[in-house]
């Protein structure tokens, strides 16, 4: 299937996924192999020789995450770290200059300030929606990319990808786009303007929360073919197991969001009259700073709530502690709902950096349970 006039729950069940040609498997077969035969020196059958540097498992996942971002070429990772790692080697030399977002994923801040920076590149951490601060921090032709997550975590910031990737290419710079907590259901961004779409796969588009793996969607082809490149010379590939966990959890992103932005809603009503919270974080709302650009480029507001606690850090960590059916784990994006205290889990390496996060932050990943199970479970724990 190779047309993208279908719709998005369409292109996410079949795209890369018509029938085995040989067996006629309706669900593409698990390849796992290292290795293929060839018919004669020089002739392997259908182009595979090697599973580094192709794999039909793989294959059939990164067609499907090409046609959903609506690009021109999908590639799949082993985490996203790797599919990041990837990008920036691809992209920038030694030299270069990047600029981040102000509250970038703690991962994808660790890999600029403590791996890319030994290796020659800088960068700059600005609030990425004050565009006259990514201006500012632009330097011409040294610039190569913007690097944007939009909604950011913890602090659900909206950065207007329309207005960075015009940014950006009045500099003929990049605009990367880190799309894990938006999804490609809720937010397009290379039909923006954005040239690369970066994935932690292991959140929503996995989505059951058994499987890690990256991703990246390049918006033309030539971006496309040397990042596939890299991603052979560096081979930071998923497995096939990994790669059909993925792809299996892709064909149901659609329904699984829409439940997960409805919780989400009815969590948000619900915390904003607590007494025992003082500030609900979710684009939705109309006094969200963010939420006009959100509304703008978002189908909705996605599954990620946070809110602070009345009575400062001990009482967030109580709310943590106490919670039953929100799991208390690290990650997000899967079907069950988690709760966690960024401060002192996911965001404790940012403690005394400019990207400390509020002491009193509690973050939930609003699963598709019963929604009145979890209002019942988040009332006993706020007390
Ligand atoms: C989890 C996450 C990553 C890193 O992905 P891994 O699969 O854990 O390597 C990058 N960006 C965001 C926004 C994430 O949530």
């Amino acid at each position: 299937m190779t047309a993208y006039d279908y719709g998005f729950d369409t292109l996410a069940i079949h795209a890369g996924q018509d029938p085995d040609p040989r067996t006629g498997a309706v669900v593409p077969p698990i390849y796992q192999t290292s290795t293929y035969a060839q018919d004669a020196v020089g002739a392997p059958r259908l182009g595979y020789e090697y599973s580094r540097s192709g794999n039909p498992t793989r294959d059939a996942l990164q067609e499907c995450l090409a046609a959903i971002e609506g690009g021109r070429r999908g590639l799949a990772f082993a985490s996203g770290l790797a599919a990041e790692d990837t990008l920036l080697r691809a992209v920038c030399r030694p030299g270069d200059h990047v600029v981040i977002p102000g509250d970038a994923y703690g991962g994808t801040y660790r890999l600029f300030a403590k791996v890319a920076e030994n290796w020659g590149l800088s960068w700059t951490a600005v609030p990425l929606d004050d565009l006259d601060q990514v201006r500012a921090a632009f330097r011409p032709g040294v610039t190569k990319m913007i690097w944007a997550e939009t909604p950011t975590n913890p602090l659900l910031n909206i950065a207007d990808i329309a207005a960075l990737g015009g940014l950006a290419h009045e500099y003929d710079a990049l605009l990367v786009v880190d799309n894990t907590f938006a999804s490609p259901y809720l937010q397009q961004p290379l039909a923006l303007g954005a040239d690369v779409v970066v994935h932690s796969t292991t959140k929503y588009l996995g989505g059951h929360s058994d499987v890690v793996g990256g991703a990246l969607v390049a918006a033309s082809d030539e971006l496309g073919d040397t990042l596939a490149f890299h991603q052979n010379a560096m081979g930071a590939v998923n497995g096939p197991f990994d790669a059909w966990l993925t792809l299996r959890g892709v064909k149901t992103l659609g329904v699984r969001m829409e439940r997960h932005c409805d919780n989400a809603e009815r969590i948000v009503s619900y915390l904003r009259e607590h007494r025992a919270v003082s500030d609900v974080l979710y684009p939705g709302l109309d006094s969200h700073p963010g939420h006009e650009v959100a509304a703008k480029q978002m189908q909705r507001f996605g599954g990620m709530v946070s809110f602070r606690a009345n009575g400062g850090m001990e009482k967030a960590v109580e709310i943590c502690n106490r919670t039953k059916l929100f799991v208390l784990a690290e990650s997000l994006g899967g079907i069950e709902s988690l709760i966690e205290h960024p401060g002192q889990m996911t965001h404790l390496s940012a403690a005394g950096s400019a990207l400390e996060v509020p002491a009193d932050l509690v973050r939930l990943s609003v699963g598709i349970e019963t929604v009145d199970d979890l209002l019942a479970d988040l009332e006993q724990a706020l007390g």
